[in-house]
């Protein structure tokens, strides 16, 4: 379209050349020489009508060829565009006798127009057969059926995870997160586990170094410690201190024990825990909301039994069995031929651990309780190690 413009003056030049045609011959040129009416030397441009004719015709033709609208713009170009062949013809015609240009004039700017009519005719028609042939093409069938493609999907630790605090939410609970790196007061201290207490080498634990910018600190003063945490216990007390009771809190997440890993243990894993602070929640109510639970999680029906056991933060303090998944209690090589599985620890919370939260034990009691993820996830899915479950192993990933 750019040499339109410049073309359409050109041609109006010419047309008003044609029209006061007897201008340039009885003008009067002194000093200069006139340029000799149709002479030999007129650029060879002896074009009749007819050839105008015959130069329309070809150039219809070569416009219906033009398959693209690439080549349809080239053939423009080729025409009608500044060194076109129409231009030229016309521009050739300044030179000719006032006669010829009467003729040629005329016949060249309708050439012309014909020409350009015929570009957009087919550029019209070539742009709706790209349509069409992209409408072809592209069209997208959506009953078809597409190959498979791999999406991956959600770690089977990760979906139990979810599973289990939809379950305590649906009971009341609310779910809280807590740090990994914590201190040696929120983890053993304020939990009724003193340093000198025997029971804190039930925790093998990962201690950190303070970094140097800390040691200046009032807190490198104390002699609380950091650790990776061993348990999610850490922010019982903390919660305690935040809020007023009734307390239902649910927190799972990542512990760490320094100790040798084997067929059910890991340096890293997860922890469910959980408590109830009110005044007047029983073990029997721990009782009957963890075996809702495992009811849930594992989808048949389960016995469960509390036995008596020992723990720092509890008192009393009970084992949480329920009867084995796979062989229903009648015994096979999971449960050890016992009917049962070991599931968690758990009990009322100590008396110590409450005033420590800043509760009254005389007015406020509750129960809390602990279990493995993974744990849970090799019972519901069948694993037989625990140690496929930080695998990254795809052959193990991808049966799920
Ligand atoms: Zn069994």
């Amino acid at each position: 379209m750019e040499n339109s413009i410049p073309d359409k003056k050109r041609s109006s030049k010419i047309k008003n050349g044609a029209d006061s045609a007897q201008s340039p011959a009885t003008q009067a040129h002194p000093g200069k020489r006139s340029a000799p009416v149709n002479g030999p030397n007129n650029g060879g441009a002896a074009i009749g009508v007819a050839d105008v004719d015959k130069l329309v015709a070809d150039a219809l033709a070569r416009i219906a060829a033009a398959g693209t609208p690439e080549q349809l713009e080239k053939t423009r170009l080729n025409l009608i565009g500044r060194k076109g062949v129409l231009p030229l013809a016309l521009r050739a015609i300044k030179d000719r006798s006032a006669e010829d240009k009467r003729r040629l004039g005329p016949a060249l700017n309708q050439a012309r127009t014909t020409v350009e009519a015929a570009v957009r005719q087919r550029a019209l028609s070539l742009s709706k057969s790209v349509f069409e042939s992209l409408v072809d093409d592209e069209a997208i069938d959506v009953t078809e059926p597409l190959p498979r493609t791999a999406l991956g999907h959600i770690h089977p630790t990760e979906h139990v995870r979810r599973e289990v605090e939809d379950i305590f939410r649906s009971m009341g609970f609310e779910v809280v997160r807590g740090q990994e790196i914590d201190d040696e007061e929120n983890n053993f201290d304020l939990l009724n586990i003193p340093a000198s207490h025997p029971a804190r080498d039930l925790w093998d634990t990962f201690w950190l170094k303070k970094p140097e910018a800390f040691k200046e600190s009032s807190v490198a003063a104390t002699k609380n410690r950091l650790l990776l945490r061993t348990h999610t216990s850490n922010m019982q007390v903390r919660v305690m201190r935040d809020r007023t009771p009734p307390l239902r809190i649910v927190n799972i997440g990542r512990v760490y024990r320094y100790e040798s890993t084997d067929k059910t243990h890991e340096t890293t894993f997860n922890q469910i825990e959980g408590f109830i602070v009110d005044e007047s929640t029983t073990l029997g109510d721990l009782r009957g909301t963890l075996h809702t639970l495992f009811e849930t999680i594992f989808g048949q029906k389960l016995v469960t039994r509390l036995r008596p056991s020992y723990f720092p933060f509890t008192e009393p303090s009970v084992e949480l069995d329920m009867s084995c998944t796979f062989c229903k209690g009648k015994g096979c090589a999971v449960c050890k031929n016992t009917g049962w599985l070991e599931i968690g620890g758990a009990g009322m919370i100590h008396p110590n651990v409450l005033k420590n939260g800043g509760l009254n034990p005389n007015k406020f009691q509750g129960f809390a309780f602990g279990m493995g993820l993974e744990r849970i996830t090799m019972f519901k899915y069948g694993i037989d190690d625990i140690r496929w479950l930080l695998s990254a192993d795809l052959r193990f990933l991808e049966q799920f």
